[in-house]
């Protein structure tokens, strides 16, 4: 393993891993107005681009070869440290009961809750917001 063998998977992957996680943002139907779960997809999709970007610049204008990995390093370290919560504020485990989540539950629906514990919370507002419930469906 070497940087010119690293810097020639950048430049293979890294622009289609930025392009599928732009399309997974538009495509997937992500549940709810909760655009918490989304802006980090199109941040890490920029990291991935900003990588890319990099790599292409050292090929063209013959910087060190070592400077996309350091580049990346330094870009993906930094984000997933000092601003984990703005590029990864995912949560594995139910925020209720504790349990592992379904991959669902994290990545597209509101909130991190399990769903059985979601069943449970919706059962108990069905039957204290009935009629209000109904009458906005209508
Ligand atoms: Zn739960």
């Amino acid at each position: 393993m070497n940087f010119e063998m690293l810097n020639g998977y950048i430049l293979e992957y890294f622009y289609y891993v930025f392009i599928g996680l732009l399309f997974i943002n538009i495509f997937v139907g992500f549940k709810g107005k909760d655009f918490s779960k989304r802006i980090p997809l199109i941040l890490i999709a920029l990291l991935f681009f900003l990588v890319y970007v990099s790599a292409v610049l050292t090929k063209v204008k013959n910087l060190p070869v070592y400077l996309p990995t350091v580049f990346f390093i330094l870009l993906f370290g930094t984000s997933f440290t000092l601003f984990r919560e703005r590029f990864f504020p995912y949560r594995f485990k139910c925020a209720k009961c504790g349990k592992n989540l379904k991959w669902e539950n994290i990545l597209l629906e509101e909130g991190y809750v399990c769903n059985a514990c979601k069943g449970a919370d919706e059962d108990a507002k069905g039957e204290e917001t009935e009629e209000g419930e109904d009458r906005g469906e209508e």
